[in-house]
């Protein structure tokens, strides 16, 4: 059985941590609050460059791309997010060329892990940092990353200083 004491010392340790909760309370709630209101604040809010939101392919204004179709970024994801589709045309000389039909990207697969923007040889995907992704159907989490009757660019890949700088980060 428990003597009076003892009562009163476990009744004194418990007001003494009551009172430190107290403490703390109070002085949080002079603290300068950090916390953000979004939505309300979506046109100050500044997300990283270099958050990854969705993949994206960059296409420039001639609705020209950078893939050439070659799939490596499909075998490197590595849990099947992307499908690269490809169709064979014939060039004005008779020659047979594969190209990029559609370019298929889950993004509620996708584990953001980056490998298949690092693996691309020809620099033409990245990440966007566009975080407002939210659907209440899985179906529009896929998405065809090329553009409707886009082709591939002759010239030097389009963002290419922009993959060099994430690729470096990656690699720093
Ligand atoms: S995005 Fe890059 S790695 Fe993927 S198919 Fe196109 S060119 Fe190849
Ligand atoms: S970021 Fe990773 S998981 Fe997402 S598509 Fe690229 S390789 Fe696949």
């Amino acid at each position: 059985m428990r003597t009076f004491s003892e009562y009163l010392r476990d009744m004194l340790s418990g007001i003494r941590s009551l009172l430190s909760g107290l403490a703390i309370t109070w002085k949080e709630l002079w603290t300068k609050k950090v916390t953000r209101q979004y939505p309300e604040n979506r046109d100050t809010l500044v997300i990283s460059e270099r958050f990854r939101a969705e993949l994206v392919m960059p296409h420039d204004e001639n609705n020209e791309h950078a893939c050439t179709a070659c799939g490596i970024c499909q075998i490197n994801c590595p849990n099947g997010t992307i499908k690269v589709i490809s169709r064979t045309t014939e060039t004005a000389d008779g020659k047979k060329k594969k190209e990029l039909d559609r370019y298929v990207y889950n993004l509620g697969t996708c584990t953001f892990c980056n490998l298949c923007v690092i693996t691309c040889p020809s620099d033409a995907i990245v990440f966007s940092n566009n975080f407002e992704n939210a659907t209440f159907t899985r179906e529009k989490l896929v998405k065809q990353l090329n553009h409707e009757g886009s082709r591939l660019q002759e010239k030097k890949p389009i963002k290419k200083a922009e993959n060099e700088t994430e690729k470096d980060s990656q690699t720093a």
